[in-house]
């Protein structure tokens, strides 16, 4: 059987590593950080997430999806703050048993690296940093806190993350490389909601919280201890933003200005301002995503997306899925098997990219209009009228695995349909009472 070496025990690498385990292949998987099982998680990522229908059928598939969602919590809608503290509830979906659900990272990733271990084919090597690829001979080349190594397999998948040393590796060797990143004008920070002294939620607890203030926003998520964790999403640059904000006077000030109902439940919230890092929010596309039969990239490695459709994982989990079912189909020939997961990933990885960025305006700005929430309204009048025939756009990101392409082509044309009949109709109107005024 073939060896692959992964690079990257992130969420991606240990269940990727689970899936090419169960099919016999021999994996050595190398990550720099230390075993998340000692509490090393990495500061400033995302301390929970948000998985939906993709991400969870890529565990079923492999049998872990009810361990992983032990601990989950469901999300059944979204919690508008306004600046009133008066509170809005918009659900995710006309049938109340769709949700998301609030996931931890660390609990996950210990998940998925326990899932690959149970196979005597796949070896884990924590504490071990990819500083490049020999991209024509599969070997890559590692080093510890001591001394350096190389890990030669048949081929090496980098399962590295956004900031990836496989992609940077076939960046510089290979002609031609596509490679495109960009950076939103806002970064992100995460702050603490503690549990209330018996051990409770402070605000609903099966709702994906956000206070929108149009050009900026802060959300918060359940955790199962009782706590939410917040993140804000602001300008780094400009009159206020994280730039100008700093002092413990200023951040008071701004916090109480927009977020008054969330202040009094965010006891240190100096402190986590003061002490948690100022996260970026990139977005990376590239191309092609693989090298030969040597080489191939999964997850954030290929296509970093902005956080705000919760799809991140849920998409870097599905290209797991995708790349085993590739390999399952062209066993013999692993360069066509890549090249057929590029092909039949890569539009979508795309198509979710503009989607993402297309959500944080949804979620800053427009959630807390009124024509919005007419808007959701109608979406759900019309999925419950036309069941299986309209479906609005969240519904098909989140809870079906229709490909983000084809999702994002199927609500352009239905919102053309839905706009031009409710002119049609306004115009129809409009004519019956000229009619009648003339006649
Ligand atoms: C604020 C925020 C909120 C998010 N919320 C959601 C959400 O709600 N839902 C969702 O689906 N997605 C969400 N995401 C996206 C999600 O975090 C990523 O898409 C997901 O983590 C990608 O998984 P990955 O395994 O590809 O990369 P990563 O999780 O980044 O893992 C990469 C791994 O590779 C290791 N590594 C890196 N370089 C090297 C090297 N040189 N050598 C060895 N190891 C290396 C890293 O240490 C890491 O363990 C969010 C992201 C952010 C930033």
């Amino acid at each position: 059987m073939a060896k692959f070496v992964l690079i990257g025990s992130g969420l991606a690498g240990g269940l990727l590593a689970a899936y090419l385990g169960r099919r016999g292949y021999e994996v050595d998987l190398f990550e720099r950080r230390a075993d998340p099982r000692e509490g090393n998680i990495v500061a400033g990522r995302s301390i929970n997430l948000a998985i939906s229908t993709r991400g969870i059928h890529a565990l079923k598939a492999v049998g872990i999806a009810d361990e992983a969602l032990r601990h989950a919590i469901p999300m059944r809608g979204r919690m508008i703050h306004d600046k009133s503290g008066a509170l809005h509830f918009a659900p995710y979906d006309v049938d109340p048993k769709k949700c998301i659900n609030s996931i931890g990272r660390a609990a996950l990733n210990t998940t998925v690296i326990e899932a690959a271990q149970r196979y005597p084919n796949v070896r884990v090597h924590f504490n071990h940093k990819c500083t490049g690829v020999d991209i024509d001979s599969a070997l890559a080349h590692l080093e510890t806190a001591n001394f350096a190594i190389t890990a030669q397999g048949d081929a090496v998948i980098g399962v590295d993350g956004a900031f990836s040393a496989v992609r940077k590796s076939m960046q510089s060797d290979i002609a031609k490389f596509q490679y495109d990143e960009s950076y939103l004008a806002h970064g992100y920070k995460e702050l603490t909601i503690p549990p209330a002294p018996d051990g409770s939620w402070r605000m609903e607890k099966n709702a994906l919280h956000i206070w929108p203030r149009k050009s900026f926003m802060m959300i918060a998520l359940p955790n199962p201890d009782g706590s939410f964790t917040c993140t804000l999403f602001w300008e780094f640059e400009g009159l206020r933003s994280f730039a100008t904000t700093k002092a413990n006077d200023e951040v008071r000030r701004f916090f109480e200005e927009e977020f008054p109902d969330a202040v009094p439940l965010m006891p240190g919230l100096l402190d986590d301002f003061r002490n948690n890092p100022t996260g970026s929010l990139v977005t990376i596309r590239c191309a092609p995503w693989f090298y030969r039969d040597k080489v191939c990239l999964v997850g954030d490695a290929a296509h970093a997306v902005v956080p705000f459709y919760g799809q991140g994982m849920n998409a870097a989990f599905e290209d797991c899925v995708v790349l085993d079912e590739c390999l399952e189909e062209l066993p013999e020939n692993r360069e066509r098997a890549f090249a057929e997961y590029f092909r039949r990933r890569k539009e979508n990885a795309d198509a979710l990219a503009d989607l993402a960025i297309g959500n944080f305006i949804e979620m800053r700005d427009k959630t807390a209009s009124r024509t919005f929430r007419a808007k959701k309204k109608l979406d759900h009048a019309l999925e419950a009228a036309l069941p299986g025939t309209y479906l609005p756009l969240y519904t098909m990101v989140t809870f079906t695995r229709m490909p983000y392409a084809k999702a994002a082509k199927r609500a352009r044309m239905q919102d053309a349909l839905v706009y031009s009949s409710v002119f049609l109709i306004a115009a129809i109107m409009v004519g019956a009472i000229l009619w009648l005024l003339v006649t």
